[in-house]
């Protein structure tokens, strides 16, 4: 392998999800897995809000970790048609948007409280839409309709909820739900190349998530070549489909991320490898802790990282 290979790597993990989307930990569990694996450099990224952003960044600090204010946004080729897919943006603020209200000024984050508002009165409309029975059951006291958008369950929470309360309608809630993400143009009919351009106007750094994932493959190829990078370690990626996302942005000059995608369906485990240390300057725009590159502090994982 080329000597970007063998250059220093940061145990990171910039990618996974909490209570505020479709996953079940609260951001401090989110952070405590991580902290417990030795990482260096997290990120919360649920689907396209920051509702978790601020309390998983007070965790990570508390644990001797940096957090990067981060959001998984969803974009949309074929809008509207039967070939309709989601293209997925990570995108990445410098820990700096944290100091003041920077972070709650952007246009992301401003767009994550529509969602949050829209994703409020879609359900309740839903849950309006029920027989008076099962809507009881779902919400004995009316107590849903009563909470603001800003405390509203998300996806995860409602979904346990229905499917414990009253799994005779669990099936028609699935169905109607995507309805959330596919009818509303406004909020989610970007197309990846309006989306990345949203997020740098933001002063965010976009990488396109979970590569190997999209459907329409030479669609993928023009948005991997326009975005400043791709994550190449998830979950969602076998080892081949990672070495050949990562030959890409080497041989193209993309940065490139080691993550996880964590929902929390199972034991937390962090990322094969990690991510290389100029693309870690890069999303933290200033110059590394020093302790960071010291090789006594890589632990274990820099070590399989580096055999192939
Ligand atoms: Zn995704
Ligand atoms: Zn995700």
């Amino acid at each position: 392998m080329p000597a970007a290979s063998q250059a220093p790597g940061i145990a990171t993990d910039l990618h996974g999800h909490t209570f505020f989307s479709d996953a079940t930990a609260s951001p401090e569990e989110y952070v405590a897995a991580r902290a417990a694996a030795g990482l260096r450099l997290i990120a919360i990224s649920d689907h396209d809000l920051m509702a978790g952003v601020r309390r998983g960044a007070r965790a990570a600090m508390d644990a001797g970790m940096r957090l990067l204010p981060a959001m998984e946004a969803t974009a949309m080729v074929g809008f509207g048609t039967k070939e309709a897919e989601q293209f997925h943006i990570l995108a990445y603020f410098p820990p700096r948007f944290l100091d003041g209200g920077q972070l709650e000024q952007t246009f992301l984050y401003q767009r994550g409280l529509r969602v949050q508002e829209r994703f409020r009165l879609f359900m309740l409309d839903w849950l309006a839409s029920l027989h008076a029975e099962d809507r009881v059951a779902i919400d004995p006291f009316g107590t849903l309709a009563a909470t603001p958008a800003s405390s509203f369950p998300g996806l995860h929470l409602l979904v346990q909820r229905v499917s414990t309360r009253r799994s005779q309608v669990f099936r028609h809630f699935i169905r109607c739900h995507v309805r959330f993400w596919t009818e509303d143009r406004e909020l989610f009919g970007w197309s990846p190349e309006e989306l990345i351009d949203a997020i740098r106007a933001d002063g965010a750094i976009d990488i396109v998530a979970h590569a190997a994932r999209y459907r329409d493959k030479e669609r993928l190829a023009r948005v991997l070549l326009g975005a400043s990078g791709v994550e190449v370690y998830t979950s969602r990626h076998r080892p081949e489909w990672a070495a050949r996302f990562r030959a890409f942005a080497e041989e193209h000059g993309k940065l490139w991320t080691a993550s996880t995608d964590d929902h929390q369906r199972g034991a937390y485990a962090a990322p094969p490898a990690h991510t290389p240390a100029w693309v870690v300057e890069r999303l933290l725009d200033e110059s590394l802790p020093k302790e960071w590159l010291e090789p006594a502090a890589q632990g274990q994982v820099a070590a399989a990282a580096a055999s192939p």
